[in-house]
């Protein structure tokens, strides 16, 4: 086969994968990211000796991003150091605080403990939602880029387990009976930026998947990950233009032949990729009239996920609180209501700190702390002005840190601060209306119904990323890359059989 080239809109993680994998499979691969450090969302933030990922902290189904290195002949323990986390986090309620193991015994010790007068229904659950995974991970890890991948004997087998009209809250009535032990095992679907009272109830896997596989930190923080990838696409000879933003595809008749930089340069591909940010890449580098499923209007009538308010502190103080904290609104519908519905902001409201320093000494200098502050907020269809907001939402976040974690001298050791507001994602991120989980993963925007690996809109165009199948979060996001970079090797004929069968894959089974 004579070399075919692939140009990579974006080095998000979708992207990066992506690369690693056609790169490894002998295509020309060329990425290009508008930011000067690849890693999208997973990138870090570094100034004054502090680190910080800028998104992802938890890395969920380890195996799958084992797998992608394995499928390039690498084995990741060589690139990343792994740190397994168990507990793996605190969630803190206005009356009482748990905290969640991977170990089974433990974690029923523990329920027991702050649960006295509830029947924990906890094995049930790792029983049924099991069941549930196991036949749901296949749908997860094929296309559906045409009726025929859609309508497969895995769908038929998963279709009883779909559970179509419940939700993750409702699901979880089946195990827990208290309101508070379903929060612990559904709050996951903030994940994917949705309300666990909307959010389908297959996603009960994610709580499912970190009772039974764990969650991961990486050492460096999981923007590490990124680094590796992009390590991994330059040895096997794939090239990476960082700092280049591309500015539109080059299209012809609905084929994309290639695209142009910002300084006006084409550059021809025999396929693109497209990571950037799905709903912004179709806005604004495809010419207005040549999509219609997804043209600018018809995207106007899509849902997507939340936003959130980032604020990283770097502190001249090392604060002794474990590695991730959920701290849970004090009416948590409310708040979520306040999200989802009517998006408009809160005045008690739930948020994540992610204190790594607690595992990882890397990240900060001695004797201080990079703490991680996420607030999950309305997406930019709120109307919000957030230049008016941000300092208020400061204040009130600080506040917190000291009313809910006690950390009450936090403003007396900040050294440095950066904050992400919901706007901020959409300016300088591209991220569409600042919704950082993508398409919200209802069931009419999932499966089929999500826009298609390789996109029904335009020809030799695939997408990688949290817009496409099966959806946001990193492994599914490695998922969508394996996808696109297989059905390409299929169109070129170009053999990609060895998949490995490791020990993660096996347990599953
Ligand atoms: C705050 C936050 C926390 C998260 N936490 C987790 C977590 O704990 N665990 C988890 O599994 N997932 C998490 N996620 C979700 C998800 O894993 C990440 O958002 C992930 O980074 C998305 O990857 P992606 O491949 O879709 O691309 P992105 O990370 O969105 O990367 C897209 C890339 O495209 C580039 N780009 C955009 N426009 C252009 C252009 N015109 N030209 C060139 N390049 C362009 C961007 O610079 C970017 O590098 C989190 C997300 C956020 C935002």
């Amino acid at each position: 086969m004579p070399e075919k080239h692939i140009v990579i809109v974006g080095g998000g993680p979708g992207g990066l994968c992506a690369a690693m994998l056609l790169s490894h499979r002998g295509f020309r691969v060329s990425l290009f990211d508008k930011n000067t450090t690849v890693g999208g969302r997973n990138r870090a933030l570094r100034e004054s000796g502090y680190v910080f990922d800028i998104g992802p902290t938890f890395l969920l189904m380890k195996g799958v991003l084992d797998e992608m290195f394995e499928l390039c002949g690498r084995d990741s323990a060589d690139y990343l150091d792994f740190i397994r986390l168990d507990p793996m986090y605190r969630l803190l309620f206005d009356d009482r605080q748990i905290q969640i193991y991977s170990d089974p015994e433990l974690m029923r010790q523990e329920l027991r403990k702050v649960f006295p007068d509830s029947p924990a229904g906890y094995d049930h659950f790792l029983q049924r939602e099991g069941e549930r995974f196991r036949h749901l991970y296949p749908c997860i890890t094929r296309d559906y880029s045409s009726i025929k991948s859609f309508l497969s004997q895995d769908l038929l087998k998963a279709l009883p387990h779909l559970a179509v009209k419940d939700s993750v809250f409702s699901n979880l009535g089946r195990y827990f009976k208290e309101e508070k032990m379903r929060l612990i095992f559904s709050f996951q679907a903030k994940y994917l930026g949705m309300s666990p009272w909307q959010c389908p109830a297959l996603f009960t896997m994610l709580s499912y998947l970190e009772h039974r596989y764990g969650i991961y930190h990486v050492k460096g923080g999981l923007n590490r990950i990124s680094s590796a990838m992009a390590t991994v696409v330059e040895e096997q000879g794939g090239s990476i233009h960082s700092g280049v933003e591309v500015k539109s595809l080059l299209i012809d008749n609905k084929l994309v032949k290639g695209v142009r930089l910002e300084d006006g340069t084409e550059v021809a591909a025999d396929e693109v990729i497209v990571n950037a940010d799905f709903a912004y890449a179709m806005s604004e580098l495809v010419e207005p009239g040549v999509l219609k499923r997804y043209s600018r209007a018809k995207l106007e009538q899509k849902e997507f996920s939340c936003s959130t308010f980032m604020l990283y502190l770097g502190l001249d103080k090392r604060y002794d609180i474990p590695h991730h904290n959920v701290v849970f609104a004090r009416d948590y519908k409310t708040n979520v209501s306040n999200i989802f519905t009517r998006k408009t902001l809160s005045e008690d409201f739930s948020f994540y700190v992610q204190n790594a320093c607690a595992s990882d000494d890397t990240l900060a200098p001695v004797g201080k702390s990079a703490l991680y502050v996420l607030v999950p907020m309305p997406n930019n269809r709120s109307g919000i002005d957030w230049s008016e907001q941000c300092a208020t939402i400061r204040e009130k976040v600080l506040d917190n840190l000291g009313g809910r974690l006690g950390l009450h001298d936090v403003r007396n050791h900040i050294e440095y601060e950066k904050i992400i507001t919901p706007q901020n994602w959409q300016s300088d991120e591209n991220v569409f209306l600042g919704a950082t989980f993508n398409l919200s993963h209802k069931f009419s925007q999932m499966l089929y119904w999500r826009p298609h690996n390789r996109f029904e809109e335009l020809e030799r165009c695939y997408l990688v990323g949290g817009g496409t199948h099966p959806g946001s979060g990193l492994p599914t996001i490695y998922e969508s890359a394996r996808i696109s970079a297989n059905m390409i090797c299929r169109k070129y004929g170009v053999d990609f059989s060895a998949e490995p069968n490791n020990e993660w894959l096996e347990q599953m089974r």
